[in-house]
This record gives structure tokens, C-alpha cells and sequence, in this order.
């Protein structure tokens, strides 16, 4: 890419992610600290992306790469969804969150029970109203217990269907990312961005 994108997300987890997947496919320029954080207040997990890109274009002027992610629990009619980041209420808590998405699910013993996913839709937006928009799923169930370390939110508690039955916090970081939600959305996000380049 000759083109550099502004990182929208104030999330440092998210960030590391981001630029561990994209690699040299997309050159980021880390999110200024003087911009406000955005609000997220969408209907949607693209509404929200878009916000947090649009907010970046404006504040910047440059393009600028944002991400939005929610968990959905089938048995729980798709939530936490676009919640997921506010679910046990303000300020986001991730240890909160998964206490009651555990508790939520109580009585729901086995995997089938227990079907989830993470999706996350990434955005380039440039000066000028154009985009670009690429989704990211990964299917897997809400373990009955946190597992794990590594990586962040959710990830204690989520079993990806491919990983081998550990949750995503029992994995190295190139393993999540192989299979993650976000690493699909950035991998076919860097793929569309190269197609588009002139000359491609
Ligand atoms: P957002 O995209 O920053 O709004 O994230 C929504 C919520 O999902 C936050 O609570 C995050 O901690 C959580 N989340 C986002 N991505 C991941 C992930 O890759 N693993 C686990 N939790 C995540």
C-alpha cells in the first residue's frame, strides 16, 4: 500500500491486534491521543465502525481504519451483540461482562446449548465519503468456566469450533489470529484494499 491509514480505535488490545494481522499489507498511523473518544451509540456493528472511522477522517483528514466487534449467544437471542462492549453496564469491565454472560447462561450445560460467535466489521473510510467494508465470523460456544491468559474481553470464555477445544485465551496471539473474527475481517479488508489499488 502506498496509502497510510489513521487507526481509529482507542482500545490498545485492539490496536496490537490489528497491526499484527494487517502485517505490511496496510501501513497504520496509531490514533492521535488529542482525538475524543466517539461515542458508540449505532444500532448496528457497521453504524459504529463508521462512526469511529468518519470521526478519524474528520479529526485527521486522512483515511482512517476502524473496527467493530460484538459477541452473539444464540441463547440469548444474539446478545451481548452491539452491547458486548457495555453488557454488565458503564464503564466497559471485561471481567463484569463475562461473570454475567456466565451467569446469563447457567442451566445451559453443553456446547450446543451454549452456540456463539464473534463478528466484526472493519471500515477504511477516506476524505470524501468513499469506503470500504469487509466482515469477519468465527463460530464457536461460551465455555462453562474462564480458561486462559492471553489475548483479552471475551476470550477467556470463547471456544473457537477450529481451535483444537481451548478457548481463545489459551492461545498464542498467531493462533487467535488465524481463526479470529478480526483476522478474517482484516485479512479480506487488506485484500480489497489491494485489489483496488491502481494497477492491481
Ligand atoms: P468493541 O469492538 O471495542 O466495541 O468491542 C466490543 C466488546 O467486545 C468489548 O467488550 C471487547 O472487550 C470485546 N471484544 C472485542 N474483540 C474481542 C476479541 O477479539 N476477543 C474477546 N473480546 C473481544
Amino acid at each position: 500500500m502506498t496509502e497510510a491509514f489513521v487507526l481509529a480505535t482507542a482500545n490498545p488490545d485492539k490496536a496490537r491486534e490489528i497491526a499484527e494481522i494487517v502485517g505490511d499489507d496496510i501501513e497504520l498511523i496509531p490514533r492521535p491521543p488529542e482525538v475524543p473518544d466517539v461515542e458508540e451509540n449505532g444500532a448496528t456493528l457497521l453504524d459504529n465502525a463508521r462512526l469511529k472511522a468518519e470521526a478519524l477522517v474528520s479529526a485527521t483528514g486522512r483515511p482512517a481504519l476502524a473496527d467493530d466487534t460484538g459477541l452473539e449467544v444464540d441463547a440469548l437471542g444474539g446478545a451481548p451483540g452491539v452491547r458486548s462492549a457495555r453488557y454488565a453496564g458503564e464503564p466497559s469491565d471485561p471481567v463484569a461482562n463475562v461473570a454475567k454472560l456466565l451467569a446469563e447462561l447457567v442451566g445451559k450445560g453443553s456446547p450446543d446449548a451454549r452456540r456463539a460467535r464473534f463478528r466484526t466489521v472493519a471500515v477504511a473510510a477516506w476524505p470524501g465519503g468513499a469506503e470500504v467494508i469487509a466482515e469477519g465470523t468465527v463460530e464457536g460456544w461460551i465455555a462453562l468456566e474462564p480458561a486462559g491468559r492471553e489475548g483479552f474481553g471475551y476470550d477467556p470464555v470463547f471456544v473457537p469450533d477450529d481451535g483444537g477445544g481451548g478457548t481463545f485465551a489459551e492461545m498464542t496471539a498467531l493462533e487467535k489470529h488465524a481463526l479470529s473474527h478480526r483476522g478474517r475481517a482484516f485479512r479480506e479488508l487488506a485484500r480489497q484494499l489491494r485489489d483496488a489499488r491502481p494497477g492491481a
